[in-house]
């Protein structure tokens, strides 16, 4: 990597995570690149968070990532997410499931505990 392109990448890492976020939707639709056809590892928010260093919050809930669709961490916008929820009586992370169960998930009902603060 040349040095104007690492001035570059520093400048863009320097970015909140929100603001990044802007500028990575923005280059996205300037060049017209489909992102969800592409490794989510190789996704310009993944490398933000890689470069800038992942958060290791623990979350209610992930966030789509704007550039490539996949699920992110919100804080952070980490794509090395992973969702874990009850099944049949166990604990075990989604990405592990089959096509049948992961449907069922989508298609679950979710209620947040209002008076906790968890929604
Ligand atoms: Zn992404
Ligand atoms: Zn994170």
């Amino acid at each position: 990597m040349d040095k104007e392109t690492l001035e570059h990448v520093e400048t863009l890492v320097a970015m909140p995570f929100r603001k990044f976020l802007d500028v990575a939707v923005a280059w996205k639709e300037e060049e017209g690149v489909d992102f969800s056809l592409i490794d989510p590892t190789k996704c310009p928010v993944h490398q933000y968070a890689m470069r800038k260093g992942r958060c290791l919050d623990v979350t209610g809930h992930t966030e789509l990532c704007p550039v490539c669709d996949n699920p992110m961490c919100p804080t952070c916008g980490s794509h090395c997410v992973d969702q874990i929820s009850r099944i049949t009586g166990y604990m075990q992370a989604v990405s592990g499931w089959n096509a049948a169960k992961k449907q069922e998930f989508e298609d679950r009902t979710r209620y947040g505990v209002p008076d906790a603060g968890i929604v």
